[in-house]
């Protein structure tokens, strides 16, 4: 069978039903990103990104087509971010940096050993808790700080759509609506000028797709999985993967209803207080933000 557009051969077959070939694809893929972008608005004639960056697909995918993106457009200030966790055998950002170098990106590499004094790893050994959510609320906070530090007006992240689905599960089953309010290609419920908002170009591209682009690219990626990737998420990923093989549309149908309630999610939490840490003088929800009650504890333990 050829390809849907031409008489080539198919690479991928999408969920609506089309199947591409490399050109067919690789064009519907960057076609569908920057709709997302003028759709949700989330670039503006004159603006300053900074793209958060690990060795995988998705910010690969993401990096290539804003860098693609400020190439032609000179008001498009791009930059980089990438955070080392310390996880051994995992992160390694060696790939990322050539690349940035080969393509002239500014890329900004922090760790969590230098900003909080020690890795994940070591984080972990001492506190009983699961790993994913000290590496979430340090990961969010050093983005949001170093964002700032580099005077960018945004920061675009390389959730996609499965991911998306995942976080939108999640909450429900947590019963973390105002989490969810947060979520969406331009997230932020509250306006505040230390919180530099997040875009998600991928919003709308699955899983399959993302690694399908990034695989016909020929992007550097250094294929492995995080050793602490279990727990909730890991079931939501594997439950809307089942679903997904036996009623396909699933994840987009998750995506959707949620794109329908998100207006009233957004408005019912709108009027979030930020506060400012006492401790570190970041935002935060509460007197003590969440990165420094998590190093509190370290330091009790120590
Ligand atoms: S799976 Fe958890 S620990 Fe691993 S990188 Fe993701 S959030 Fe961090
Ligand atoms: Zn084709
Ligand atoms: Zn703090």
């Amino acid at each position: 069978m050829a390809c849907s557009n031409c008489e080539a051969k198919p690479v991928i077959k999408l969920t609506a039903g089309p199947r591409l070939c490399k050109n067919c694809f690789i064009k519907y893929f960057e076609k569908k990103v920057i709709k997302t972008i003028s759709k949700y608005r989330l670039l503006d004639k004159e603006d300053s990104v900074a793209v958060a960056v690990s060795s995988g697909k998705d910010s690969f995918a993401l990096l290539y087509i804003l860098n693609k993106i400020a190439e032609k457009n000179r008001n498009l200030d791009l930059k980089a971010i990438a955070i080392d966790e310390g996880i051994e055998g995992y992160r390694d950002l060696t790939l990322l940096e050539k690349y940035c170098k080969e393509n002239n990106i500014e890329l900004h590499v922090t760790s969590f050993k230098k900003e909080f004094g020690l890795s994940l790893d070591e984080a972990i050994k001492k506190l009983d808790v699961k790993p994913c959510s000290i590496c979430g609320v340090f990961r969010r906070y050093l983005l949001n700080k170093k964002a700032r530090e580099l005077n960018v007006k945004k920061l675009a992240t390389g959730h996609n759509l499965d991911d998306e689905a995942q976080s939108i599960m999640m909450n429900n089953i947590k019963g973390n609506l105002e989490r969810s309010s947060r979520l969406g290609p331009i997230t932020g419920t509250v306006k505040d000028k230390r919180f530099i908002p997040r875009i998600k170009p991928l919003f709308f591209m699955t899983e399959k797709e993302t690694a399908t682009y990034a695989h016909l690219r020929g992007f550097p990626i250094k294929f492995s999985e995080c050793p602490n990737a279990y727990g909730l998420r890991r079931d939501i990923m594997d439950m809307l993967n089942e679903l997904e093989n036996k009623h396909p549309g699933t994840k987009q149908a998750v995506i959707n209803s949620f794109l329908d309630i998100l207006p009233i999610l957004k408005e019912k939490y709108s009027d979030r207080e930020i506060k400012i840490c006492i401790n570190c003088g970041e935002p935060s929800a509460s007197e003590i933000c969440k990165s420094c009650q998590i190093l509190n504890k370290l330091k009790a333990v120590n």
